[in-house]
């Protein structure tokens, strides 16, 4: 999708409420070389509330990303959903855009807002800290079984390593 989809040229919109529906995939990610994700299916419906004095947007984000099990390391879609708020106001200067998420302030020489940075903080605010594959009508993960596996040798192994030593010594005793 062309990077200026996501531009607002707010100064030669009326005011009131506008809509917007954006429909994301791997495409989106490839713009931002800072991004963990390469895949993804997200819909972001933007509303957006222009008048003279402020600018006022509600992004509703739900779909998934492709994830790495924190448990198998296997690749997965991670459902993902999430309603922020944008908050704009303008002022004598641009703030730095890095530096929030919910309120920015917008020379008045500005004319257009670009929303496609926003839309990706918010999908990565979105995603939970721990992504492990869903369990399934079993009850049981979803993992990558060999995966599992070799995992759970190489941590009893790693636990092994880290015993008391004195204990390997009595180990050693043929009783
Ligand atoms: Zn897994």
């Amino acid at each position: 999708m062309a990077k200026n989809n996501f531009v607002v040229d707010y100064k030669t919109m009326t005011a009131g409420r506008h809509e917007m529906n954006f429909h994301l995939d791997g495409g989106f990610f490839a713009q931002f070389a800072e991004s963990e994700f390469q895949n993804g299916k997200i819909d972001v419906d933007v509303t957006a509330d222009i008048s003279e004095y402020a600018l006022k947007f509600g992004f509703d984000i739900r779909g998934t990303v492709e994830v790495e099990c924190d448990r198998c390391l296997g690749l997965f879609n991670l459902p993902i959903e999430g309603y922020f708020e944008l908050n704009v106001k303008f002022g004598d200067q641009t703030s730095d855009p890095a530096e929030a998420d919910d309120e920015i302030v917008l020379s008045y020489d500005e004319t257009k807002l670009d929303l496609s940075h926003h839309i990706y903080e918010y999908i990565v605010l979105s995603v939970p800290a721990r992504r492990v594959h869903p369990n399934g009508i079993d009850g049981l993960p979803t993992c990558d079984p060999d995966m599992s596996a070799t995992l759970e040798v190489l941590e009893a192994h790693d636990n092994v390593l880290e015993t008391d030593p004195r204990w390997d010594q009595l180990r050693n005793y043929e009783f």
